[in-house]
């Protein structure tokens, strides 16, 4: 079994298990997070099954990204913009459409490689920290990468130092704390505890990001699109999406920092 919290504590408290995966809470910070026995692999980067996925839904991609970007504009409207996992670039193919200075870094040669074959988007083939960017940025972008990090304290703390004086911090991730994460467990479709080391709320996010000098200044949540599913649970899920939205406490956060210092 491997590591310990990003706050230094081991000790955890057992919450469930999930496959050969154990959900943990730590008993110091109450971040939770995904212990692997040794022998049993986990998946860090993109591989090509995902880059497929990306291909093949491409426009409904664009639309998730452009909704990401609208959020975005609310803050900062222009200046350069990095984003830190950029996946097969379509994020900062959209972000350069509407006018801002926009990079992508992506450790996964099939990302990048993908990016520049099937959108013509040149990313910088490289895992982020400030020894790899050395730009001022003025918004940073980390959409669904911030929880398969095994560093995450460190990653923030480069932003910190990287991002200009009225630059913003921008955080999607899968929300732990939200009402189908609780009652799905180990069938929540987020969980992926097999990608996922941190499985985040928004208080352990906000603590996270607070503590390396940011402070909350906007937040907007979603639960996933459930148009697949039968026709008589559709109104369940219409209820839980509008109290989702009431509360911001949906199954996925995308929250924007500024910094205090
Ligand atoms: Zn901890």
């Amino acid at each position: 079994m491997n590591t310990s919290c990003y706050c230094g504590q081991r000790r955890v408290a057992a919450l469930f298990s999930a496959g050969h995966y154990r959900i943990v809470r730590c008993v110091a910070c109450g971040q939770v997070r995904t212990l692997t026995p040794n022998k049993v692999p986990r998946t860090q980067e993109y591989t090509q099954a995902d880059v497929a996925v990306y291909i093949d839904k491409e426009q409904m991609f664009r639309g998730l990204f452009r909704d990401v970007l609208e959020f975005i504009r609310r803050f900062r409207t222009s200046g350069v913009l990095l984003e830190i996992g950029a996946g097969v670039g379509l994020l900062i193919d959209e972000a350069k459409k509407i006018g801002f200075d926009a990079y992508g870094m992506e450790p996964s040669i099939a990302g990048v490689s993908a990016a520049k074959q099937y959108f013509h988007v040149s990313l910088i083939p490289k895992t982020f920290s400030k020894k790899t960017w050395k730009k001022r940025a003025d918004v940073i972008v980390i959409n669904h990468v911030l929880e398969h990090l095994p560093d995450p304290v460190a990653v923030l703390h480069d932003c910190h130092a990287l991002i200009s004086p009225k630059g913003i911090l921008v955080i999607g991730v899968p929300n732990f704390g939200s009402v189908l994460a609780r009652a799905k467990k180990s069938r929540w479709q987020s969980l992926i505890p097999n990608q996922h080391r941190w499985h985040f709320t928004k208080h352990t996010l906000d603590t996270l990001v607070s503590m390396q000098g940011f402070r909350r200044i906007g937040i907007r949540s979603d639960n996933h699109d459930r148009g697949i599913h039968p026709v008589w649970k559709r109104p369940l899920y219409a209820i839980l999406d509008t109290i989702s939205q009431w509360t911001a406490n949906g199954e996925a956060i995308l929250a924007v920092y500024e910094k205090t210092s």
